[in-house]
Order: structure tokens, then sequence, then C-alpha cells
């Protein structure tokens, strides 16, 4: 099969950047090893900049139907609780809560209708390359020669990484599991500090109809090193009164536990070559801070296609050429994943954690504010303005 762009890997970096070039009259293969309607480990958190990624695709009405978070719930260290709760814009206040199942399977379908060439269960082996002339992408049951390839293979990044194109191993992991039976209140989300979480965090994602994502992410170290389990983690989590109160009860597993490692260094990550660009996850988008990377996977999709439509309009596939993509994406998230680190050193500091909740009791706007940080509808460097810092540590 021959095409001009071949993307590996059908989650929401590479649909959007499918749906994007196939909008644009270009001719685009979307290889996917899963067949559609399939589950993926997340958090099921959409952001505002990620629902304004699926207003750009058309999915903006699709995507009201899901819940609206409007409660924002932090626990402490010490047990401290916040509630935070902002004004609604464009009907939410912290994004939407979106099923994974739901969302990848209806932008794939996105892609499809926009003219992409969708090709389920079928996973890529390789990508070779011949200096100057088209790759060649060998995938179960199909050959693809393509002038580009797009690679949005996720966090662990088969290919990417058989590339040769990430070094060392991801920074976070996370995992979680979808409960029914709970007794809410229903549009309240909650992160959690206990001591027995931190460094990480644990989270409830409210669902609708009783059904919520919990779940945990901390350090890979902590859990390869010291021996951490997550699995124990998120069970103390969802059984303990002290933390979740009365609300998990009666609660009972609708799914099994799932997740995976997340790659958050875009530092570690070669994000174009000859022929080549690479988006979302596996060009270590993910936030070391609040560990999301549905929006900017869809975003850095939406930037690839643009230059990818600009290569094939020139005919340039060369690396110094395909250099622009990257020079755009560190020009977009290099300092917000500097900030996002430095505030992750928090997590290490549980003391500091309980006098920064003592002040955002206090603070209203401060409290908003870091809400939406931890939630990355806003950005992380807002917090270190030295204004902010110093409300937050004086
Ligand atoms: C437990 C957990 C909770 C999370 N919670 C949130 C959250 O609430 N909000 C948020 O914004 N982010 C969250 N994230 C991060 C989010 O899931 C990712 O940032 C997002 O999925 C990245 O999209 P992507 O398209 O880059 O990669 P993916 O969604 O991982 O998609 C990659 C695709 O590539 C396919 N693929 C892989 N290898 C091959 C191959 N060889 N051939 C063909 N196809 C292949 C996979 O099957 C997959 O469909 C969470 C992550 C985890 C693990």
């Amino acid at each position: 099969m021959k095409t001009e762009v071949a993307i590996v890997g059908a989650g929401p970096a590479g649909s959007i950047a499918a749906h994007r070039l196939a909008a644009a009259g270009a001719r685009v293969a979307l290889l996917e090893r899963a067949t559609f309607p399939r589950d993926k480990a997340c958090g099921d958190g959409v952001s505002a900049h990620g629902l304004a990624a699926l207003e750009r695709t058309g999915l903006g009405e699709w995507a009201s139907q899901f819940t609206a978070p409007e409660v924002l719930r932090l626990t402490s260290p010490d047990g401290q609780v916040l509630d935070v709760q902002p004004e609604p814009v464009n009907g939410h206040c912290y994004g939407r809560t979106i099923p994974r199942r739901l969302l990848d399977a209806r932008l794939a379908q996105a892609a499809a209708e926009a003219g992409a060439h969708l090709l389920e269960g079928t996973r890529v082996r390789s990508v070779e390359r011949a200096n100057g002339c088209p790759l060649r992408i060998a995938a179960e049951g199909v050959t693809v020669e393509a002038q580009m390839v797009i690679l949005a293979d996720g966090s662990n990044a088969p290919v990417t990484r058989r590339m040769g194109l990430v070094q060392g191993p991801p920074e976070l992991i996370a995992i979680r599991q979808y409960l029914a039976g709970d007794t809410g209140p229903d549009k309240r989300m909650e992160i959690h500090f206990e001591p027995w979480i931190t460094p990480g965090y644990t989270w409830l994602f409210p669902m609708g109809a009783g059904h919520v994502n919990v779940g945990t992410g901390t350090f890979t170290r902590r859990v390869h090193q010291d021996g951490v389990a997550l699995k124990d983690i998120l069970a103390r989590f969802t059984s303990d009164p002290a933390a979740m109160g009365e609300r998990l009860a009666q609660a009972e597993p609708a799914g099994p536990v799932r997740g995976h490692p997340l790659h958050t260094r875009m530092e570690d990550t070669r994000t174009h070559a000859e022929r080549v660009l690479v988006v979302g996850d596996a060009a270590g988008l993910v936030s070391p801070l609040s560990g999301e990377g549905i929006a900017r996977a869809m975003e850095s999709g939406e930037m690839a296609a643009a230059h990818a439509l600009m290569a094939l309009a020139a005919g340039d596939f060369s690396a110094r050429a395909l250099a622009a993509y990257t020079r755009d994406l560190r020009a977009r998230y290099a300092a917000e994943q500097r900030a996002a680190r430095f505030l992750q050193r928090a997590l290490h500091a549980p003391r500091l954690l309980n006098r920064i909740f003592r002040k955002l009791r206090r603070d209203e706007d401060l409290a908003m504010l870091i809400g939406f940080i931890i939630l990355s509808h806003r950005s992380p460097r807002l917090a270190l303005r030295p204004a902010t810092l110093v409300r937050l540590l004086t």
C-alpha cells in the first residue's frame, strides 16, 4: 500500500494528526494495533485545552454529553480538606471526564470520516529508512510505503524506541480502575496527598451515574527500587474511610486495574528526523506534575500535521526542514515542562504541602489558581511568578 503519511498509533495524538492531514487533502494511513472500541488506562480527565482541540475537530457537541465536574476537593498530607469551585466557563469548570474507550474510538472515526485510511488490528513492527527514498512501514498483514511517518505510539513508544529516538526510562507510572456505586456528590472530583500516597497523588474523577475513575501515580523508581505496590495504595485509598469517608463504602470494581509508565521528558526524545515526526506521549509531553497528556497529545498531533503538510508541499522531508516542528514544540511546551518539574518537588515535601494548604484555605483566588494548575487547565508557570510565590510561601 502506498500513501503520503503513515501514522503509527490511533490514540488522541495519531487520530488528530490523521484527521487534520486528511481534511487538508493528504493521503494518510492510520495504523493501530488494537481494534476499536478499546480501553486505555487513563484518568479520563479532558482539560479545557483538550475540549478546545475536540471543538476544532467538530466534536464539541459530542463532548458536551459527558460529566463536567464542578468541585475539586484537595486533601493535604495532614488531612486538611479544601473544596475549590470556580465559575463555569463554556459550561464547565474543570473540563470533562470522557471514557477513553469512547473518546479514542470517536477520534479514530473522525479521522476515517475525514478520509484517513484507518487500519485497526495492525501492529507496526518496523520503520525502514533509506536515504532519500520513501519509508517502508512493516506491520502485521500489510507493508506501507510512505513519504513520511508520524510516530504516535504512546508512552511505551515501542516503535519510536526501536528507532533510537527515545532515551532513558519513563519517570512516572500510574494505574486506574473504574468503580460503580459512588454515593457522590457526583460532580465532585478529588485529589489526595496523604503521607502513604506521596510522593505522588491519588484521584477520584466522577464519570456519571455512580461510576468513578480512581487512580494513583508516582515515580517509577519508587515502584522499581523501593518496591512500592501501586495496587495496594489504590486499594487503601478506595477502602479507607479516613481518605474517602463513606463515599465509596458501597462501591464495587467495574473493571480491572490498568496502568503503564508515563514518558514526561521531551528532552529525552528526538521529536524529528528525516521523514519522521514524533507526537504525544511518545514525544515525552506528559506533564510531570499532573500526568495530564491528552490535550498535549492532540495539540502536538495538530502541529505535526501542519509541518507534514508543509513538507509534502515543498517535497522536502529532510531533518533540517522538519526541525521546525521540534522548535514549535519546544516553544509551546519546554518552559511549561520545566515549571511543572520544579513544582513536582513539592510532592516530596509533605510539610511544605501542608503549609501551602493552610495558605490556600485562606485565599480563594489562589486556591482556584492552584486547582487549575494541578488539573492542567492553567500553566504551572503562573505558580512561579514572584507575586504568587510570595502569596504561597509567606
Ligand atoms: C493511569 C493513567 C491516568 C491518566 N490520566 C490522565 C488524565 O486524566 N488526563 C490526561 O490528560 N491524561 C492522562 N493520562 C495520560 C494520557 O493517557 C496520555 O497522555 C494520552 O493517552 C496520550 O495520547 P497518545 O495518543 O500520545 O498515546 P496513547 O493514547 O497511548 O495512544 C497510543 C496508541 O498507539 C498504539 N500503538 C502502540 N504501539 C503500536 C504499534 N507498534 N503499532 C500500532 N499501534 C501501536 C496503541 O495501541 C495506542 O492506541 C493518564 C495516563 C495513565 C497511565
